[in-house]
């Protein structure tokens, strides 16, 4: 039976199409290569989002060729779309795939049973709309990534996303509830909405929807326990979308808003939306209508023409604000982007030196949100894989903390309420069951 293997690299969307991937090739009949087995086929679905993204997608597929020589080596996702000329000086690489072709490789290879050239040839810029509910691979998860919205529409300065995955498109609302009505099927009890810009979800479709209606949908239909929404724009975060999570019991009290700057004018400079009045506004909303909420922040350090001032504004609003954690990204010129020529770039040092700020400021901001919750009792999901190091079953709270409990393997999957006891180190919390919790949906 021929063989495949899959390298992902960058984000969660890009994870959730090698599942789909994965599950295509099975369909078709291929075997997933075990452990050290060299692969007859390797896809490498790479990601371009920073230059170390790109390097590192370059390096996966080096890695690949060396570690499967006989293998047909095909290349996809955002940097395969937007530097194939790139790739195809790897000597090695058989195909470049652009994202549009992504989900067919396994029906492309039984077409072209031996590649017809060596050569690479350029991928199409996806456009495509797929309105089928999704196949993928769960590979023992237990809060599977489901993609409901793809591509961007929205072009900041400094991102290179609407040039790798095109327009923004959706999938329609009774695709999402098929695909998640399956995923119940499968045993599954949280899933994550994930797309690249979540809050235009609908906007395309016809006729016309949005983000707060599929959330309605989702909701009455009550076929998930648990429902978490990924990464959303802060002028997408309308107070009818506060109430709505603040009302549920599916929705996870869990927001992730791209903050990228507290300055004005950085922000004008982005293309960013929106002011940080409106993004302390945002967030102080949140906070007052689900006060355990966690409230996570995408920041871009070293922005060309952030001077000490403009960060300090960042550091202030996020003193200021209940956020609980931040994810804190370089800035990274990407060629093609009107931001790669900008002047003033910051020197690699002050952004080395923002970004340990930042960490340091997000590390406490998590430790004393984590610590908030000692004495409360919580109810977890528990994961399919015990702790590494503790050999503790671990879990993970609808508003985003992890907890480690002691239990047997039966809990595995399930969705248990425990009491949070005590932390360890800055984010490690334990707990211990105090219920079990009947799952009834
Ligand atoms: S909203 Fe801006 S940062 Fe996000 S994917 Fe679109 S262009 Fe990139």
């Amino acid at each position: 039976m021929t063989t495949f293997s899959i390298k992902t690299l960058g984000c969660k969307v890009n994870q959730f199409e090698s599942e789909t991937l994965e599950q295509a090739f099975v369909n078709q009949g291929y075997r997933p290569a075990c452990g050290q087995e060299e692969a007859d086929i390797c896809v490498i679905n790479t990601c371009t989002v920073t230059q170390k993204a790109s390097m590192q997608s370059r390096q996966a597929i080096r890695q690949a060729i060396r570690a499967n020589p006989e293998a047909r080596i095909l290349v996809t996702g955002c940097y395969a779309q937007t530097e194939p000329e790139a790739i195809q000086k790897i000597a090695g690489v058989h195909d470049i795939v652009g994202h549009s072709d992504k989900s067919r490789i396994p029906e492309i290879l039984s077409l072209t049973e031996e590649p017809k050239s060596r050569r690479a040839e350029r991928p199409i810029v996806a456009n495509f709309r797929s309105s089928a509910p999704p196949n993928f691979h769960l590979q023992g998860r237990t809060r599977p990534y489901l993609k409901i919205q793809d591509g961007c529409n929205a072009f900041c300065a400094y991102c290179i996303v609407p040039f790798a995955r095109g327009k923004s498109r959706s999938l329609p609302i009774e695709s999402v509830l098929e695909s998640i009505s399956r995923l119940k099927a499968d045993g599954i009890h949280e899933i994550v909405l994930t797309g690249i810009h979540l809050g235009h979800y609908g906007l395309d479709l016809e006729p016309g929807t949005c983000l707060n209606d599929l959330l309605i949908a989702v909701e009455s239909a009550a076929l998930m326990e648990r429902i978490r929404i990924s990464s959303i724009e802060p002028a997408e975060i309308s107070n009818e979308l506060i109430d709505r999570i603040a009302g549920s019991k599916i929705f996870c009290h869990h927001f992730h808003i791209p903050l990228q700057s507290g300055d004005n004018e950085v922000l004008k400079r982005m293309n960013r939306p929106y002011t940080r009045e409106m993004f302390h506004h945002i967030v102080g909303r949140i906070h007052d209508r689900i006060p355990d909420a966690a409230i996570g922040a995408d920041v871009l350090v070293g922005f060309p023409g952030e001077n000490d001032a403009a960060f300090d504004q960042t550091v202030f609003l996020i003193e200021a604000l209940p956020i609980t954690y931040l994810h804190v990204f370089p800035f990274s010129p990407r060629k093609g982007t009107p931001a790669y020529s900008f002047a003033n770039q910051i020197p690699h040092s002050v952004v080395k030196a923002r970004c340990s700020t930042l960490r340091a400021l997000s590390k406490a901001k998590k430790k004393c949100f984590y610590r908030s919750h000692i004495g409360k009792e919580l109810e977890i999901l528990v994961e399919g894989v015990r702790d590494n190091t503790t050999g503790h079953l671990k879990g993970m709270t609808s508003n985003y903390i992890p907890v480690m409990v002691e239990g047997k393997d039966h809990l595995r999957n399930t969705l248990i309420m425990v009491r949070i006891i005590r932390q360890q180190d800055e984010a490690a919390m334990f707990g211990v069951i105090s219920n079990l919790h009947q799952i009834s949906v």
